[in-house]
């Protein structure tokens, strides 16, 4: 492979130089295509048991290398430290949930409707696998697809986001250390995305592209995958909403808004977006939510007491900069921040009389700002949060039995946290609906989208003596 070439990662939090990560080509990638390809037979051949027991290998370095790859993500993706080591956690709990799911990989004998015929539901694996993933969650985005790809007997590529290369090849070394074939598990690192892309979806050897990131781009790679039908699991972007009604525990409330709005600074697909709150209660939680946000430490990702670090990139802070500028320009008011406080830093920001047709309300902010608005009444809450392209996550607080399961059921998005807004878990079905994808990824429902259905029809059976 032509590893000759190489790109700087640096740190968003101070710019320095990280590493250097090699810079592949689409040639590079052809190549890791046909290498696949021809490692699969074997790969699927082994055994369940076989290939599990690669996996826990896996897990279990990835866990005592976990200090190490959190500093590393730490610095290449501006992620605080607790985090950092959360996440090798999270990731790593996916290698060691599909090592067990290997083994259950059941498929069903369906009862014949002639007695000389036996009838079956066999699965089997998907074949290649490639798979491109986001900067925000450098590690558990990778292990959420390679571990139940693995798992079923695919040989997997993995394609990582351009700002975090470096947990990636980490994670690889450590497959490869653990016994995982090398043309089984492969990374390629790469500035050229949208190339590799094209190669992957034109190339019929990939059977199937697993992807997170933007919904943009999960759109661009629908339309290429027609040409040949290529399989696709897609985890877009979200834009979910809080809903605070006024039988809500106000402070548990308040502390799970400040949770899922500031994990990773704003920076996740489930981040809450929009909150909403009932009007009687609209003022005593923003005086709440406001003092909470203002407790919160920003600095760099390094120092262990920092809660949220910088964002990821110039063109982020600019996103976050014009979101709050249009807001304010309509009339919203900033209760607290509201600035960028030097390199790719903004405060974290609380923004009131915040109105439905503002692009805030519309667009992933990805960024540590939240907008609160006011409803009046359980339906209106309703349909302001189903205002959305997007069917990510939703969160709603309410202390009424009926509320929360009519508002959950009545709220269209993949997952739902109800009086909880830290849902994410390996053995629950993670992903979303409309236009935040398509496919869910963990659980056991998780290993679905590397597997085929095969039929297989046993005739000839007679009707005996
Ligand atoms: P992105 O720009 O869509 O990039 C995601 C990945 O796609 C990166 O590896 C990127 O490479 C690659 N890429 C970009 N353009 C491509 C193209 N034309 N063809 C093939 N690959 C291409 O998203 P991001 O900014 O990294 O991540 C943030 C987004 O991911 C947000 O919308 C967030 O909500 C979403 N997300 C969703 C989930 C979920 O589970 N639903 C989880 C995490 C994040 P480069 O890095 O080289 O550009």
């Amino acid at each position: 492979m032509n590893t000759r070439a190489t790109f700087a990662v640096h740190e968003p939090a101070t710019g320095a130089l990280v590493d250097m990560a090699p810079n592949h080509t689409a040639q590079d990638a052809t190549q890791a295509i046909e290498r696949a390809h021809a490692a699969w037979p074997a790969w699927r051949s082994r055994t369940a048991g076989e290939r599990a027991k690669l996996l826990r290998a896996w897990h279990d370095l990835i866990l005592a290398h976990r200090e190490p790859i959190a500093v590393i993500m730490s610095r290449e993706a501006g992620k605080v430290m607790s985090e950092s080591r959360g996440e090798v956690d999270y990731g790593a709990a996916f290698v060691e949930w599909f090592a067990e799911e290997a083994r259950r990989t059941y498929g069903d004998v369906i009862p014949s409707p002639s007695p000389d015929r036996r009838l079956f539901a066999l699965r089997q694996s998907v074949g290649v696998v490639a798979a491109i993933t986001p900067w925000n969650f450098p590690l558990a985005m990778i292990t959420r697809k390679v571990a139940p790809a693995l798992a079923a007997g695919c040989p997997v590529i993995i394609k990582p986001a351009t700002e975090t290369p470096l947990t990636a090849l980490y994670l690889e070394r450590l497959a490869h250390e653990a016994g995982i074939p090398a043309d089984v598990y492969q990374t390629l690192t790469t500035t050229a995305n949208a190339e590799l892309g094209a190669v992957f979806l034109s190339d019929a050897r990939v059977r199937k592209v697993s992807f997170t990131g933007s919904t943009a781009v999960g759109k661009q790679l629908v339309a290429q995958s027609a040409q040949h039908l290529t399989k696709l699991s897609l985890e877009l972007g979200g834009n979910a909403p809080i809903l605070v009604f006024e039988d809500a525990d106000i402070d548990a409330a308040v502390r799970g808004t400040v949770a899922a709005k500031f994990r990773h600074n704003g920076q996740t697909c489930v981040c809450v977006n929009r909150v909403y709150v009932h009007e009687s209660v609209h003022e005593a939680f923003i005086d709440k939510f406001t003092a909470a946000v203002q407790q919160i430490r920003s600095g760099n990702p390094s120092d262990d007491t920092v809660q949220v670090g910088p964002l990821i990139s110039e063109r982020a802070l600019h996103k976050v900069e014009g979101l709050v500028a249009d807001a304010v320009a309509g009339g919203a008011r900033i209760a607290l921040g509201g600035v960028a406080t030097g390199g790719q830093y903004y405060a974290p920001t609380v923004l009131v009389d915040v109105r439905s047709d503002m692009r805030i309300a519309k667009e992933e902010v990805f960024g540590p700002v939240a907008p609160i608005y006011a409803f009046r009444t359980e339906a209106e809450a309703i349909a302001l949060a189903n205002d959305t392209s997007y069917g990510l996550a939703a969160y709603l607080y309410s202390s009424n039995q009926a509320r929360c399961w009519r508002v959950a059921e009545a709220l269209e998005y993949g997952m739902v946290g109800i009086n909880e807004s830290l849902m994410a878990t390996v053995v629950a079905p993670f992903g979303g609906i409309k236009e935040s994808g398509i496919g869910r990824e963990g659980s056991r429902y998780g290993m679905d989208a590397y597997l085929e259905m095969k039929y297989v029809c046993l005739g000839g059976l007679g009707w005996g003596d």
